[in-house]
């Protein structure tokens, strides 16, 4: 977490330690005047207005909001959902669950730099579809999709659309007066806030979206998402997503050329493959699978060196290959033997550089201890 975050945050649990749902005191007031103020900085953020934005513990939370309360309120329309095989499972999930309830889910493939085709997409969509859900930025490949055209196309079909922007914002401009999104999860962590405290814009013009609550109490949040707000975390998130704005082309800029100077000097070694689309990606990020070496040799190798991951955190429980390698066509053996770095506002190019040494001397040593196992033996040259 940014030490600024962290600043602003400490008053709220000591001096002004009210609940913003009391009315009748000076304590609630001023808690609620911190929670009006951070509402309205993160509206602004996205270029929406307060009322659109919904405060929850995350983006698990705000996908699930947006998934099962959109099904729930327009039952009358249909029962289909459109979503992407590369999406977290904060998405996937939700929507396996509601095909356990009767709902249809249609699971599109990507192409292998991990873009969305819209005519694929396009020819998804029916009568009974009540919502697409594409995620603007992929957490462990980067990939950025092209949410404009994803927006137009659903709002010409009459189809919702949600979008899952944890990794995006602060990122990259979100802006819901041109983008055609109606609902947008967002969470604190990915960008120097506190873990445990997300939103979901849910859009309130053009059109007003229905959604059926899924924590049911004191009514807070309209009616959306019932609970006591958790001011401290609330007013973190706003100076997260108001210090990453205030920076972001200066921020992206520095971070990208770390990943370039990364990938520049990992890129030389030969049987290396990047995953994803080279410049449809996030700055900071670098996924990429190496051939002819185990995948969890390589990750042992680098443990000590770097908090680096093959999946992402969320998933990382289970040993299997990762979902969104597959989708893009990558063999298991590739998919295990992938590498994902994240690279942020405190790396510095020694950083970079050191890493980039330890990883090329990790797979040059593998490589040469000549491990008999099937994954090593994948040919330098085979991209799959
Ligand atoms: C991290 C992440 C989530 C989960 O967010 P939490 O706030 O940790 O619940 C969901 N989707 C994507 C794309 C993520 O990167």
């Amino acid at each position: 977490m940014d030490e600024r975050v962290l600043a602003e945050m400490l008053p709220y649990f000591t001096q002004h330690f009210g609940n913003a749902a009391s009315v009748s005191h000076a304590y609630g007031w001023a808690a609620d005047a911190a929670i009006q103020k951070a509402r309205q900085s993160i509206a602004t953020a996205i270029h929406a207005s307060p009322e659109e934005i919904i405060f929850t513990s995350g983006a698990t939370e705000a996908n699930n909001l947006a998934i099962k309360g959109v099904a729930e309120a327009y039952l009358n329309k249909g029962r289909h959902i459109v979503t992407v095989a590369t999406e977290h499972n904060a998405v996937l999930d939700p929507c396996h669950y509601l095909a356990t309830l009767g709902f249809e889910v249609t699971i599109l493939p990507v192409q292998s730099d991990g873009l969305l085709d819209l005519t694929t997409l396009e020819a998804a969509l029916r009568p009974d579809t009540l919502l697409v859900s594409v995620m603007a930025a992929n957490n462990e490949i980067g990939v950025l999709q092209p949410l404009a055209e994803i927006g137009a196309l659903c709002h010409q079909a009459q189809v919702l659309l949600h979008t899952d922007a944890a990794q995006a914002i602060g990122k990259m401009p979100l802006d819901m007066q041109t983008l055609q999104i109606d609902l947008m999860s967002l969470t604190a962590h990915k960008v120097y806030g506190p873990k445990g405290i997300g939103a979901l814009y849910v859009r309130r013009r053009n059109p007003k979206v229905q959604l059926a609550p899924q924590l049911h109490g004191g009514g807070h949040e309209r009616g959306m998402r019932s609970g006591t707000l958790y001011t401290p975390q609330i007013v973190g998130f706003a100076k997260a997503i108001e210090l990453a704005i205030s920076n972001l082309t200066v921020e992206t800029q520095r971070i990208q050329a770390l990943r370039d100077r990364l990938w520049h000097t990992l890129s030389q070694l030969d049987g290396i493959f990047l995953n994803g689309h080279p410049s449809q990606r996030l700055p900071g990020n670098l996924n990429f699978s190496v051939a002819g070496v185990d995948g969890q040799a390589l990750h042992l190798g680098l443990q000590s060196v770097v908090a680096v991951s093959s999946g992402s955190a969320c998933t990382s429980a289970k040993i299997a290959p990762s979902h969104v390698l597959q989708a893009l066509g990558r063999s298991p053996a590739l998919a295990y033997a992938s590498l994902r770095f994240g690279i942020g506002r405190f790396n510095t190019v020694a950083e970079i550089d050191q890493v980039a040494q330890a990883t090329i001397s990790t797979i040059q040593a593998l490589r040469s201890h000549k491990i008999s196992d099937s994954s090593s033996q994948i040919p330098l040259s085979n991209p799959q």
